[in-house]
């Protein structure tokens, strides 16, 4: 019996089920983005400081307009470092 679960395990193939991916802010129903909260504005740019794409935050097409101008604010203040080197 042993041997015939090995086998199905082997045979069934390895499925990536990726996570669901909502959007942080309509979560937690939040309307605007304070440039302030750089723990929370670091989570959607890279360690270079680079904005990271929607698919990959899947934050809505609405907060991420939101986001992005928390994030160039944020940048002007010297709370988050510019995009590149
Ligand atoms: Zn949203």
């Amino acid at each position: 019996m042993s041997e015939n679960n090995t086998n199905k395990d082997m045979k069934r193939p390895m499925k990536r089920i990726p996570k669901k991916k909502v959007c942080m802010f309509c979560v937690d129903k939040i309307d605007e983005v304070d440039y302030k909260d750089v723990v929370k504005l670091k989570k959607f740019i890279t360690e270079k400081g680079k904005m990271m794409p929607r698919r990959m935050t899947g934050t809505c097409a609405k907060h991420q307009r939101i986001l992005a101008e928390s994030i160039k604010r944020a940048r002007v203040m010297a709370l988050l470092p510019f995009k590149g080197e």
